[in-house]
């Protein structure tokens, strides 16, 4: 072992790349066709079902579903940590994808941005659970 950690090739590089965008193409697709609200097939939280309290993700299948039909503060009402994150994503995905096109070499997300936003999450998870924070609870 020398420590540093082993290189993925671009062609698997590019086929996860493809299986995450059909992936997602699919989430999505099927958040739009299907409002959260009326189908009962999505999955429940656990974490709020056993203690009552909101997690992280809770609301993110409504946000998304509020977003993708151009509600943005319904969106930003039922998880606003989604659709900031969300953007981040997106953004660094087109910065991703323009240096790649470019052929620079490029990293999707480095390991020192990962503990900031960790803090993030967890400064959210704290705080929609408080009562003078509400408007953070979907
Ligand atoms: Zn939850």
């Amino acid at each position: 072992m020398n420590g540093t950690p082993p290189k993925i090739s671009s062609a698997n590089a590019r086929f996860a790349g493809i299986i995450l965008a059909v992936l997602a193409a699919g989430i999505a697709a099927t958040v739009f066709f299907f409002n959260p609200a009326l189908h009962r097939f999505y999955p429940v939280c656990q974490f709020h079902r056993l203690t009552g309290l909101n997690c992280p993700g809770c609301g993110a299948t409504r946000a998304l579903y509020a977003l993708l039909h151009g509600q943005l503060s319904t969106a930003l009402r039922d998880n606003a940590v989604l659709v900031g994150g969300l953007l981040v994503v997106a953004g660094r995905g087109a910065w991703f994808g323009a240096k790649k096109l470019r052929g620079q070499d490029a990293e999707f997300m480095r390991p020192k941005f990962i503990w900031p936003l960790l803090v993030v999450v967890l400064v959210f998870t704290v705080l929609r659970n408080l009562p003078a924070c509400a408007f953070l609870s979907p």
